[in-house]
């Protein structure tokens, strides 16, 4: 399509070795698994540990926090499950305090995302506000459209996290929201939109749904839904700005950028996520926890054994990682959308294809492909006018 090329054309110029051209050094992110254990089953997830209570001791989350190096720009420590507040309060304000220091200098800052599986009281509000920590509800849209969203039991858990969010609103304490896009959902982004509006959160993420880790069995939307779906996105947000919409925004700060900005490094965070047990993946949260003999498991390290930026530092020792960039290669050869999307998501490839070396997924095209599509069919539709 002559807009999408128009507007995207291609920038990468690094130089350099593989490694050094595609994987930053420092992370910007780093996520931590305090529990596997998430009380919730919703019917899309792909963490496949989630029935198993094994937690985070303050040891590990000691050697987290001695590996976040002072050179490293401030870093967000994302709180991620299973579902993180199923560790309980003591053990959740055991395993800050080794991060305090760095906390009160500046140098890190909490993030929790919760997907509602333990309710949100007074207490966890008096520690999200003592340790400044930003908070991340998943819920999908309306009742109906939350439906994928049960307990182990099978009961939505709607009515849940519906009151957890009226507590922090209660407190009056921002949160964001990240939602999942089924199949379903595709057609009714209007309705999920002025949800999020009444929500009350003034920043919403889309995921759409892709086979991922336990979800092996799940409903991908097409492209042309997604399209649907990013389509009435892009028009809702014209008569809305109360609410960021992370795609919508991504996509417009990068139109916004000069070309210059666009070669500025926009190397992959290497996203170090580390499980309970102090052991390490790059790349994508998504890997930790799924078995595979191929990619020892995705295991860059443990903390408790490795230092963490030299974790970092010998990613381009690991398979995965050697074949993600190969890809990135091809991706950059290849595809028209490249500038703007850098090559995506690393995990997406291999539940997909089961190998890191493969370019196209359901993510690229439903999450990547379409919102830019969309906004390219509506500027021709303006410009026909
Ligand atoms: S990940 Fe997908 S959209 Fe992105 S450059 Fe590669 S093929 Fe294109």
């Amino acid at each position: 399509m002559v807009v999408v090329r128009t507007i995207f054309e291609s920038s990468r110029t690094n130089s350099g070795g593989a490694m050094a051209q595609w994987l930053a050094e420092q992370p910007k992110t780093i996520v931590v698994q305090p529990t596997t254990l998430c009380p919730m089953d919703c019917t899309y997830c792909y963490l496949l540990e989630r029935h198993l209570k094994q937690e985070m001791t303050p040891l590990v989350a000691s050697a987290i926090a001695a590996g976040i190096c002072p050179s490293w720009e401030p870093v967000e420590v994302v709180w991620h499950g299973g579902e993180p507040l199923a560790v309980g309060l003591t053990r959740f304000v055991e395993l800050l305090q080794p991060f305090e220091s760095l906390r009160r200098a500046g140098r890190v800052r909490h993030k929790v995302q919760t997907g509602g599986g333990r309710p949100i009281t007074d207490a966890w509000c008096d520690v999200f506000e003592q340790y400044e920590i930003s908070v991340g509800v998943s819920i999908d849209g309306s009742r109906e459209l939350n439906h994928h969203r049960v307990d182990r039991g099978g009961n939505p858990m709607f009515d849940r996290t519906m009151a957890s969010i009226a507590t922090l609103k209660r407190r009056g304490l921002s949160f964001a929201v990240l939602a999942v896009v089924s199949h379903d959902a595709t057609g009714q982004a209007t309705r999920v939109l002025d949800f999020m509006r009444e929500l009350g959160t003034s920043w919403v993420g889309f995921n759409v749904e892709a086979k991922e880790g336990a979800n092996s069995h799940g409903q991908t939307p097409s492209i042309d839904d997604a399209r649907q779906f990013w389509r009435d996105t892009f028009e809702w947000c014209r008569s809305n700005n109360d609410v960021t919409v992370r795609e919508v925004a991504n996509l417009f700060g990068f139109l916004g950028l000069t070309q210059e900005q666009r070669d500025a490094d926009s190397r992959h965070d290497p996203i170090p996520t580390i499980a309970w047990n102090g052991d390490v993946v790059l790349l994508s949260p998504e890997l930790l926890g799924v078995r595979s003999t191929t990619y020892d498991n995705f295991i860059a390290g443990n903390v408790l054994v490795n230092d963490l930026p030299a974790i970092v530092r010998r990613a381009d020792e690991l398979q995965y990682v050697q074949e993600f960039t190969v890809a990135l290669q091809t991706c950059k050869q290849t595809c028209e959308f490249f500038s703007f999307c850098q090559g995506a998501h690393a995990g997406d490839r291999f539940f997909e294809h089961g190998t890191f070396a493969a370019t196209e997924t359901d993510h690229c095209r439903n999450s990547v492909q379409a919102p830019v599509l969309a906004l390219a069919e509506l500027l021709q539709a303006k410009e026909s006018r």
